[in-house]
């Protein structure tokens, strides 16, 4: 994956959103785009999963549908992108195969932020090979609505106060939905209309995902 180099100092900055994206919707838009601003990053690259280890397989869409509503919904961000590694390995990956990809592609080593949910984070230390994701990139804890920054800052801090520089707490304007709410939408019928970008919404239309209650 080539992306255009144009900062000065020679090392990109970017950010890595990992998820199942079915489908992506506003708040992992909100939260990619305030995490680019906030840590000044080039470019934030969506990571659709594969086969996710923990969620139950014949529940998740297609991964060409869950690829293809990431990259409608990216397509009027110029410094979003949308890669195919998780979704085209033919094992599951784990966090740290992805990190590994990008932190040693064709254009060098950049600095890789990773973005994910606050209440994952806490669990890193079931994560594969943790110590060397902290290693090789910094991560970007996100707030959910209802979720205390505060309680999440405290339980790192007796954990593992060494974590404390790789790991930025960040704060994102109250932002509900999830991809479970808008599939609860569209098999009961409703709307979902500002949830999700536009073309996003006519894709899920039109191939008639979510029909059925999952
Ligand atoms: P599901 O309801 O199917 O679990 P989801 O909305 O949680 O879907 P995922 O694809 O599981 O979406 O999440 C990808 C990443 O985005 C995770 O790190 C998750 O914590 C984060 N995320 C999801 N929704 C929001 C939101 N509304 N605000 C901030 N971060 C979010
Ligand atoms: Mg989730």
């Amino acid at each position: 994956m080539l992306f255009p180099n144009d900062n000065n100092s020679g090392i990109m900055r970017v950010g890595l959103m990992g998820g199942t994206f079915d489908p992506i919707h506003m708040g992992h838009l909100v939260t990619a785009e305030e995490a680019r601003q906030q840590f000044d990053l080039d470019y934030v690259i969506f990571v659709p999963t594969g086969s996710p280890p923990h969620k139950d397989h014949d529940s998740i869409s297609l991964p060409e549908h869950r690829y293809l509503m990431t990259s409608l919904a990216v397509m009027s961000n110029p410094s979003f992108f949308v890669s195919s590694f998780e979704i085209n390995a033919k094992a599951p990956t784990y966090t740290i195969d992805t990190v590994r990809h990008f932190c040693c592609g064709e254009q060098g080593s950049p600095e890789l932020y990773f973005i994910t949910g606050a209440d994952a984070i806490l669990e890193i230390f079931t994560w594969k090979e943790y110590e060397e994701l902290l290693r090789l990139c910094t991560f970007i804890a996100v707030s959910r609505p209802g979720y205390s920054l505060e309680l999440f800052r405290q339980t790192l801090d007796s954990n593992c106060p060494e974590m404390q520089q790789k790991v930025h707490l960040l704060e994102i304007p109250a932002l509900a939905v999830s991809s479970t709410f808008i599939r609860e939408r569209v098999a009961l019928g409703k709307t979902i209309k500002y949830l999700t970008p536009e073309p996003v919404e006519q894709y899920i239309k039109n191939h008639g995902l979510y029909l059925v209650g999952k």
